[in-house]
C-alpha cells in the first residue's frame, strides 16, 4: 500500500522588538503556495521542500502538499496567518483520508500574537489530529528557539549545521530518512531538548571561520556516534525575541527514550556555556567601516560593508540610514548599497524614470529613532520589478520578489531601493537594478552573516557595522526584556 506523507512547511523567525507585525500581506507577499504550486516554487531548488519532495519520490510515498508559506523576519504572527496555516494543513490531513507521516519545513523561531510558541502549537495540534503512531518529521533553522513542546509533539526535528544556510536540502534530507526508517519499523525517534542559560551563543552559529559552532558541531558529530542516537543538532538560537525559551539549545534525536540522553545534552549545553564568549567576528563603528572602505577599497576588489543592526533576515527594518549617511557624507566614490527599504521612493523612480533626477526623502520611515531620512536629490539608473533568481549557494533557484525596485546614483553611490524587505544574500539583489557589485570598490549590504554566502568570494575585505540603530544589534542590554527566563547571559551574568 502506497504511504501518504504530507509536506507542508510555515516559517518565520519573530523579532518580537519589531514595530511591524506579520500579516497576511507580509507573508503573501514572500511566499504563500498551495497543494502542487509548492513543486512549481521549489522542485530542483536548494530546499528542504525539494529535498522532501525528491524524498517522496524515492521511497515511493504519495505526497500530500498541503502549504509553504514563508515571511521575512519582523514582529508577532497574527493568529489570523496562523490559524489559516493549521487549518489547512489539518484539512488536508482530512482530506487525503488520514496520512502515514507528516514532513515539515519550519524555522523554530515563532512567536504569534496568541502564543509564544508558535511551532510548539503547530505541533502540537498535528500530533492531536494524527494520534502518537505517525511519525513527524521537522527540519528547522539553526536560529530556533527549541522548546519542550516542539521536542514533546515531534518525532525527529534536525536543524542546519551551516551559516550562511546553505545546507537546507541535505539536512531535510536527514529529516526524510529517518522518516522513512521510522515508517519501515527499524527505529523509533525520540527528540529532547536542553536550553544554555543564554540568549545568544556559539558564535551565533557562524560556520565560515573555526570557533564555538564549528567545534559545538564537531561534539554533536561524536555523540551522534554513539549507541542509540540518531542525530544531534546545535542551535544558536534567536535572542531577539522576549519569550521564556529564547536562546541556544541542544538537541538529540534517539531510538527510543534513553537514560543517557540527559547527560548528553548536558555535555553540549555546558560547552556552548564554556564558549560564550568567544566571537570569530568583530564589529566595528560605522567610521571604522568607512576609513577602510577608504583605504583597502577599489574597483574589482570591493570592501563589503555589512548592516549588522538592521539585518531584516534578524526582523530589522531594513530602512535604517545611517550607514548610507556616513557613505555620503564621507563621498565614498565607486560605491553602492542594496537593498534599502523605501517602497515611496522606489515608486516615486518609478514614475519619473530612467535618466531623471528628483528630490527622495531616503529610509528612516519605521522608527525615527533609528535616524531622519536622508534628503538628497537623486538620479534615477536602473528600474526592475524587482524578481529574479537566486544563483548563489544559499536558496539557489528560489524566486525573489522584491516588488518594484530602482536604482538611483547620489553623488558617487548606488543605491538599490526596494518595495520589500529582504536580507543581500546573492548578488542578484545588485543586478536585478543593473549594477554590477564585482565591478565596485564598496558594496553595502543590510546583513549580518547571510550575505558571506554570494559576497566572500568577490570581497577584498570585509567589516561588519554594527552601530547606528536597528533592532538587531547585538548590544542585547539595551533591549526590554520582560518575559525571557531569568537569570540568563548576557542579561544577568558576564
Ligand atoms: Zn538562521
Amino acid at each position: 500500500m502506497t504511504r501518504r506523507v504530507l509536506i507542508a512547511g510555515f516559517k518565520h523567525e519573530t523579532n518580537t522588538f519589531s514595530r511591524l507585525p506579520t500579516d497576511m500581506a507580509a507573508y503573501k507577499s514572500r511566499a504563500w503556495y498551495l497543494g502542487d504550486e509548492i513543486a512549481k516554487a521549489y522542485a530542483g531548488t536548494n530546499t528542504e521542500l525539494a529535498a522532501f519532495m525528491e524524498g517522496a519520490k524515492r521511497y515511493g510515498w504519495q505526497p500530500v502538499l498541503s502549504i509553504s508559506a514563508d515571511a521575512t523576519p519582523s514582529g508577532r504572527v497574527t493568529s489570523e496567518v496562523f490559524e489559516a496555516v493549521s487549518h489547512q494543513i489539518l484539512g488536508d490531513i482530512d482530506r487525503a483520508g488520514g496520512v502515514d507521516a507528516v514532513l515539515l519545513n519550519l524555522h523554530g523561531a515563532m512567536v504569534c500574537a496568541h502564543t509564544d510558541d508558535g511551532e510548539g502549537e503547530l505541533l502540537a495540534r498535528i500530533r492531536a489530529k494524527v494520534g502518537p503512531g505517525v511519525p513527524i518529521g521537522a527540519s528547522l533553522d539553526l536560529h530556533a528557539n527549541v522548546t519542550d513542546a516542539m521536542a514533546a509533539n515531534a518525532d525527529v526535528l534536525v536543524s542546519y549545521c551551516t551559516y550562511p544556510h546553505v545546507d537546507m536540502h541535505e539536512i531535510a534530507t536527514r529529516v526524510v530518512d529517518l522518516i522513512h526508517r521510522a515508517l519501515e519499523g527499524k527505529c523509533k525517534p525520540v527528540t529532547s531538548v536542553a536550553r544554555a542559560r543564554m540568549l545568544v551563543g556559539v558564535d551565533e552559529g557562524r560556520t565560515t571561520a573555526p570557533g564555538p559552532m564549528t567545534e559545538a558541531l564537531a561534539l554533536a558529530d561524536a555523540i551522534e556516534k554513539r549507541p542509540g542516537v540518531l542525530a544531534v543538532s546545535i542551535n544558536a538560537g534567536f535572542g531577539w525575541a522576549d519569550i521564556a525559551d529564547a536562546g541556544p539549545s541542544a538537541v538529540i534525536v534517539t531510538d527510543g527514550a534513553r537514560a543517557e540522553t540527559k547527560a548528553q545534552l548536558t555535555e553540549l549545553t555546558d560547552f556552548i556555556w564554556q564558549t560564550r564568549n568567544r566571537r570569530t567576528v568583530e564589529t566595528v563603528r560605522v567610521a571604522d567601516a568607512i576609513a577602510v572602505a577608504q583605504r583597502k577599497g577599489r574597483p574589482g576588489s570591493p570592501v563589503v560593508i555589512a548592516d549588522y543592526a538592521d539585518n531584516p533576515g534578524g526582523g530589522g527594518y531594513t530602512d535604517s540610514p545611517s550607514l548610507l549617511r556616513a557613505m555620503l557624507a564621507a563621498g565614498l566614490t565607486d560605491a553602492a548599497m542594496s537593498a534599502l527599504y523605501d517602497p515611496e521612493s522606489a515608486a516615486a523612480c518609478h514614475r519619473a524614470g530612467i535618466g531623471a533626477s528628483l528630490p527622495l526623502a531616503i529610509g528612516g520611515k519605521i522608527d525615527p529613532a533609528f535616524g531622519a531620512p536622508i534628503e538628497a536629490e537623486a538620479t534615477v539608473i536602473g528600474l526592475s520589478d524587482g524578481r529574479f533568481k537566486i544563483e548563489g549557494p544559499m536558496m539557489r533557484g528560489v524566486a525573489v520578489d522584491m516588488g518594484p525596485s530602482a536604482a538611483v546614483r547620489i553623488g558617487s553611490v548606488e543605491v538599490v531601493l526596494a518595495s520589500r524587505r529582504y536580507q543581500n544574500y546573492d548578488l542578484g539583489f545588485f543586478r536585478c537594478c543593473g549594477i554590477e557589485p564585482r565591478k565596485k570598490a564598496v558594496i553595502a549590504v543590510k546583513s549580518m552573516q547571510h550575505f558571506r554566502a554570494a559576497y566572500a568570494p568577490i570581497a577584498g575585505e570585509i567589516v561588519v557595522v554594527d552601530e547606528g540603530g536597528g533592532v538587531t544589534s547585538a548590544d542585547f542590554k539595551k533591549l526590554p526584556f520582560h518575559r525571557v527566563r531569568r537569570p540568563i547571559w548576557p542579561l544577568d551574568m558576564d
